[in-house]
């Protein structure tokens, strides 16, 4: 029987609100059949949340969110029943984490220059896993009175192009692609919203990703429809989800909300078993 799936969930191991256990019990409780764990640069939740998963009953795809970089512009990549335990994507994910590190370090010089006194210690209070992104600077600007809310912080201070933005130092989507796939996995385009043109979603197709995300909370019904088109016209597969991160204001509401049908899922299992 055909249900639903998310296939875009965050927790608390990158900067999600909500422990495995929660995101798992939450998707179960709003009807999902289907979901993945896709945090930002780690798999360390995915072992934990693939035995929630049986527990409760809702299957749980091995998923990863990363971060690649192609004409200077940073796009994402997520990545779908890749062996989680492969040395390689361990090794490349450790070094991506760092670079994390890295960049919040100079994102935290940039605020001290301009005379806001945040401490890495206090950002890296503010995450749970290991890997730290400005959703966790943005909580310890909140926190620490610098500014009003989670959404201030961006739009003052560390959204893109704002004065305290860095970039990350990221893997080619070509790179990208290959380190998912050496692995065992497929990779889709996540959310590639409105300001993309076709020439370089053309490009990143050539890069070898197997799909696209076509339903995300960003994407309007118009922008759905425009994406299945060119997953058919290029014989790509779908995936789709809430990119539940759990914690802020409207949160619940959305699992559920933003699903592809469990039949896309299996299209997924059999461009594997046919690799
Ligand atoms: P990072 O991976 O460290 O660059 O952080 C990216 C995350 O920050 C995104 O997944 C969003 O959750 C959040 N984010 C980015 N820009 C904004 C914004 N302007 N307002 C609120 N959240 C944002
Ligand atoms: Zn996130
Ligand atoms: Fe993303
Ligand atoms: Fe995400």
């Amino acid at each position: 029987m055909d249900g639903k799936a998310d296939l875009h969930m965050h927790t608390t191991y990158s900067d999600g609100a909500l422990l495995p256990h929660d995101v798992v019990v939450k998707a179960k409780g709003a009807g999902l059949r289907t979901i993945s764990i896709t945090d930002h640069d780690t798999v360390g939740g995915l072992e934990e949340s693939l035995a929630l998963g049986k527990q409760y009953d809702i299957e749980v795809i091995p998923g990863v969110e990363l971060s690649a970089t192609l004409n200077d512009r940073e796009i994402h990549i997520l990545g779908y029943f890749m062996d989680h335990r492969n040395q390689i994507l361990l090794d490349s994910l450790a070094e991506f984490r760092v670079e994390r590190l890295r960049r919040a370090e100079r994102i935290v010089g940039k605020l001290n220059k301009m005379n806001i006194p945040l401490s890495m210690e206090s950002v890296l209070a503010n995450t749970s896993g290991d890997c730290v992104g400005r959703p966790h600077i943005a909580n310890a600007l909140v926190n620490e009175g610098h500014a009003e809310d989670y959404h201030q912080a961006f739009r003052k201070y560390i959204g893109d192009g704002k004065p305290a933005f860095e970039k990350k130092v990221c893997f080619s989507p070509e790179a990208t692609v290959s380190l998912i796939a050496e692995a065992g996995g497929l990779s889709f385009l996540a959310h590639p919203g409105k300001s993309i043109s076709e020439e370089f979603l053309i490009q990143l197709i050539d890069a070898g990703l197997d799909g696209i995300e076509v339903v995300h909370p960003s994407h309007t019904n118009e922008l759905i429809q425009y994406y299945r088109g060119i997953v058919s016209e290029y014989c790509l597969l779908e995936c789709g989800g809430s990119d539940f991160h759990g914690g802020k204001k409207g949160d619940e509401t959305v699992l559920g909300q933003y699903t592809i049908p469990t039949a896309s899922v299996d299209m997924m299992r059999r461009r594997l078993f046919s690799n």
